[in-house]
């Protein structure tokens, strides 16, 4: 049977997806190959319709739990044989299911990256006749991408240990080039055919909101523009998840909450109330969604900012799978950004990779302070390169907001940072210019610089909002420290020396102060 009979017949699809084929083509000529897909992009075909048509058993490792079920599911419903082993088993189920593989019952094998070099696995897969074995989220092997799973790294000395080398095919939605360099590395792949498809999703409508009242958007927004679809507000920590589920479902809005620390039953009843629509607001930890495959998901709120790209463009991605306009929006606060950071510190990783996450956080406050086109920050992120300028499709490109010159503010604040010797923070800078009287700054004496009090007409927030956009326009470089200090860099002197012109919206600009409004 060729290719295109089996897909229609099994999958019930005429036509493959954007390099689906190229794939395909390179497992079924015994190939190494790596499939980078954004979300939604169809990676399990990649591995499901060649493992059907070669001898042998195909092993897919993947770190999710819950998928796996959902695609054996799937699977047998379309009568593929498959199964899973995973820790969710009781010791029965799993030697019956052992048992089964041995027998050659099944085509497919889900199989969690710890259960692999499992003694009672090891011994049986010598004598297995293992076609291929699919890396599902092959990210999750790299130490710099946002999922790490150490257990991951223990996929090759599997690989090595089995009598024929199997075929070796990786997937991942993380293309940037150090996380696919240590994936092709690490996973030994063998002169791998790599096939990336582009990463615009033309369909997602990206904006990032600045606003002093979240709650008040988010039900706002609801009201006005998603009345009865679904959409997910993905928040930083589970308490902030618990209180503004709390605060939806009080003001009569249909939503259930997703975390980690819930019991399982209850996040998974949570789940299948959402998936079903019985819910209509999803609030939930990053816990929620890696594999979850709800297509018409109408908006995604990042109730707090995400720690990185991608991270935000995975989660951001759930939403429109079925091609359909899904609205993308980051609700900026400046003190997320201090949430964030803590989270990293609390992670107590290496300094190496503590700096590297300090970095990717940075893009993302980067992001949320460009008045350039997002998504084109978005693809420049992942390698790519845009062909427009515009897409006339994100907040920015649509944002009909005044623009006002920003210049002379832009050459005191670059100012003030040189005669503050590049040595300090965002705080110090922000006190400085607006001649506060805090004790460390009379201590240094730093009320005597020629820049103290130059923008006493500005509040905090306008300031801190300036010097950002510098900072995401590259005349500030922020250090990756667990206290950044801000420094010029050499674009800055074209400011100084009035060569060039900032330009920024109005309304931020002159931002008033947030009063005491509580955000989480
Ligand atoms: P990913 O793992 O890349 O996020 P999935 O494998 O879950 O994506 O596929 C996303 C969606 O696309 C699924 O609903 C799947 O059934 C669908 N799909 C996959 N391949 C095709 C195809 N060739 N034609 C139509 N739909 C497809």
């Amino acid at each position: 049977m060729t290719l295109t009979e089996n897909l229609s017949r099994y999958f019930g699809y005429d036509d493959f997806k954007e390099g689906q084929e190229k794939i395909i083509q390179a497992v079924l000529n015994g190939e190494d190959v790596l499939g980078i897909m954004p979300t939604g992009g169809g990676k399990s075909l990649c591995y499901q319709l060649p493992a059907m048509q070669m001898e042998g058993i195909t092993l897919v490792i993947s770190p999710l739990i819950s998928l796996m079920k959902d695609q054996v599911d799937a699977l047998t419903e379309m009568g593929i044989s498959s199964t899973f082993l995973n820790s969710s088993l009781n010791d029965a189920t799993y030697n019956q299911r052992l048992e089964g593989i041995q027998k050659n019952q099944y085509k497919l094998l889900y199989i969690a990256p710890e259960r692999l070099n499992a003694n009672s696995f090891l011994e049986l897969s010598k004598q297995l006749n293992i076609a291929m074995v699919a890396v599902d989220e092959a990210h999750c092997i790299s130490q710099w991408g946002h999922d790490f799973r150490p257990h991951y790294q223990e996929i090759p000395r599997f690989i090595e240990s089995l009598p024929h080398r199997p075929v070796v095919a990786a997937y991942t939605a993380t293309a940037t080039v150090k996380v696919t360099q240590e994936i092709k590395e690490l996973l030994k792949l063998r002169n791998p055919v790599e096939s990336i498809i582009g990463f615009d999703r033309p369909n997602l409508f990206y904006q990032v909101v600045k606003t002093g009242d979240k709650f008040k958007y988010v039900t706002d927004s609801v009201k006005q523009n998603f009345q009865d679809k679904s959409g997910i507000i993905y928040c930083a920590t589970r308490k902030t998840v618990e209180g503004l589920t709390e605060k939806l479902t009080t003001k009569g809005f249909s939503a259930a909450a997703y975390h980690g620390g819930m019991r399982p039953e209850l996040r998974q009843k949570n789940q299948n109330d959402f998936i079903h629509d019985r819910v209509h607001i999803m609030v939930a930890t990053n816990a929620f969604g890696m594999g979850i495959n709800k297509p018409d998901v109408r908006f995604i709120i990042h109730y707090n900012m995400p720690q990185n790209m991608e991270a935000y463009y995975q989660e951001a991605g759930r939403g429109g799978r079925d091609g359909e306009v899904s609205h993308c929006t980051i609700l900026y606060s400046p003190a997320d950004i201090v949430k964030q950071k803590r989270l990293i510190q609390l992670n107590q990783t290496s300094p190496e990779r503590e700096k590297l996450l300090f970095e990717n956080l940075q893009y993302l406050v980067d992001y949320c302070h460009t008045n350039e086109c997002l998504r084109k920050k978005i693809l420049e992120y992942f390698g790519e390169t845009p062909t427009f300028e515009r897409c006339e499709n994100c907040g920015n490109c649509l944002d009909e907001s005044e623009m006002m010159d920003i210049t002379i503010e832009a050459q005191k604040i670059l100012s003030c940072i040189y005669r503050l010797k590049n040595r300090f923070g965002l705080n110090m800078i922000i006190s400085v210019l607006r001649g506060s009287k805090n004790k460390k700054i009379l201590d240094l004496k730093l009320d005597a610089l020629s820049t103290y009090g130059i923008m006493t007409d500005h509040t905090s927030e306008s300031l801190r909002e300036i010097i950002m956009t510098l900072v995401a326009k590259d005349y500030i470089f922020v250090t990756a420290d667990e206290y950044p200090v801000l420094k010029l860099t050499a674009a800055a002197g074209r400011v100084l020396k009035s060569d060039e012109k900032v330009f920024h919206k109005k309304h931020l600009v002159e931002m008033k102060a947030v009063k005491n409004k509580k955000q989480s």
